[in-house]
């Protein structure tokens, strides 16, 4: 009797400590680090509302660094229990207001965004990452993508006028050396306007590197407005 029950509770320690491997194991691939155009976010029905901090400056921000499996999955929100603690990152602020711009309604400083892109899915990747080491990475990457200089370089403005697809690719991939995936959103009138640059990222999350694998969604169609800001 209690050989036997000394053995299941063996069995059950292997049982749960498999499982908790299993949780901790990397349940990714790589990042899509995604950048946004805040002429696009308010360019919209809903509108937006700029920063405590003010008008952010017109170029992209980060919405975030996604982790995503090559199969196209990607996890969500794994440390329910977690909260994110902005004391811990009170050094990056400043470069958080600068290139994280947050432009929801109503009007705010932005922890509550930063906070909720951690959670969301900085969790999913702590093993790489803290809540610190997140959003510097991601701040670091975006620095090694000048997605408006590109843009501009060659041509493509945002100045309301309307550009084709590979007009926006061709520019990205001459000017970063990466080829993005791009998403649109419509503005008021309907039309179809450049709302995220998708870039990706090793797994480690140091390198930018070619997309193993692009999300599904929604085509922008071949005639997208780049709005002003
Ligand atoms: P996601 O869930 O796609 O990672 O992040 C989007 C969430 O962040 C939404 O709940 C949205 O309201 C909030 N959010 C706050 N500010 C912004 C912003 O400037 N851009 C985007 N895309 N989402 C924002």
């Amino acid at each position: 009797m209690v050989v036997r029950s000394s053995r299941l509770s063996l069995a059950l320690l292997v049982v749960l400590g498999t499982a908790a491997g299993l949780c901790a194991a990397q349940d990714y691939d790589f990042f899509y680090l995604v950048l946004q155009w805040p002429g696009s976010y308010c360019d919209t029905k809903q509108s937006c509302c700029y920063p405590k901090s003010g008008k952010p400056a017109a170029d992209f921000g980060i919405h975030g660094l996604w982790p995503n499996s090559n199969d196209g999955t990607y996890p969500l929100n794994c440390d329910p229990g977690t909260e994110f603690d902005p004391s811990r990152v009170s050094d990056l602020l400043s470069s958080l207001r600068a290139h994280w711009p947050v432009l929801a309604c109503p009007s705010n400083d932005g922890v509550r965004y930063w906070g909720h892109e951690w959670e969301k899915h900085g969790t999913c990747a702590a093993d790489v990452f803290d809540e610190h080491n997140y959003l510097q990475a991601a701040l670091r990457l975006r620095g090694q993508l000048d997605v408006l200089g590109a843009l501009t370089a060659a041509g493509v403005n945002p100045d309301g006028g309307y550009y084709t697809l590979g007009q926006i690719k061709d520019a990205v991939r001459q000017g970063t050396g990466f080829e993005p995936y791009v998403e649109c959103n419509r503005d008021e009138s309907g039309n179809s306007q450049l709302l995220h640059v998708y870039f990706c990222v090793d797994a480690a999350g140091s390198s930018i590197m070619e997309c193993p694998v692009v999300p599904s969604g929604r085509g922008c169609g071949n005639r997208i407005e780049f709005p002003a800001f």
